[in-house]
């Protein structure tokens, strides 16, 4: 390339990136508004959980004060629990064990009202500032929770307070109450070809 060319692809590069950062300059001028969030990260990508936690983690680092429910069946502890909880993270698991196993949809229920309790009660603290409830879109999926109570507890919680939830197939009610929305699509996935859940990188 010529230096005329290059000295004109310069300035018409410099010209776009001007007119770039005015655009992004107005729009943070224009986002004034602060209040807590409600976030959900749904479909059938992996990412969807660790989004949740990389976000609690974010939190804990600048010193607010979180909180994790997670609505899995599976007993198995995920490797961020013992980080974040020695972070003083507090923790609540519903962990029934899976229900080809035991088949009672009666003590699923009772375990999913019982954390759902302790996110009602989290849904009221002012002091906690950010809550991750992983894997709670399956417990509207399965009528295990209410809905309304969720939509009016979520409606009703402290202005500041950010909550991010997480799973497949989140019900319109919630997706429409959200501020920040992301689908996570799958392309492809380790396990089908044969490569089974990696410590660290699955749980
Ligand atoms: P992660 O916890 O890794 O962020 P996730 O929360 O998006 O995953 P879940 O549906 O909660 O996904 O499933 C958790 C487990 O299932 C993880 O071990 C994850 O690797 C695996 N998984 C997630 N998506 C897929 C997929 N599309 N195909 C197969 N396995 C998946
Ligand atoms: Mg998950």
């Amino acid at each position: 390339m010529t230096d005329k060319n290059s000295d004109k692809k310069n300035a018409q590069h410099k010209k776009r990136m001007q007119s770039l950062k005015e655009k992004v300059d107005q729009r943070i001028d224009k986002a004034q508004e602060e209040r807590g969030l409600l976030i959900v990260i749904t479909g059938n990508g992996k990412g969807k959980s660790t989004s949740g936690f990389g976000t609690i983690a974010r939190a804990v680092g600048h010193g607010l004060n979180a909180a994790v429910v997670q609505y899995i069946k599976g007993t198995w502890a995920c490797g961020e629990r013992s980080l974040l909880e020695n972070a003083g993270v507090s923790f609540d698991v519903m962990a029934t064990g899976f229900t080809w196993n035991t088949q009672d949809k009666e003590k699923d229920i009772a375990a999913a009202q019982k954390v759902w309790q302790r996110s009602k009660e989290i849904l009221k603290d002012n002091n906690i500032d950010v809550v991750l409830f992983d894997e709670l879109t399956y417990m509207l999926s399965y009528k295990y929770i209410d809905l309304d109570e969720v939509i009016q507890a979520l409606k009703n919680r402290p202005i500041n307070q950010h909550v991010i939830i997480t799973g497949r197939a989140c019900h319109r009610s919630i997706i429409d109450l959200a501020d920040t929305v992301s689908e996570v699509q799958s392309v492809k996935h380790a396990f089908d070809n044969g490569i089974k859940a990696q410590k660290g990188i699955d749980w």
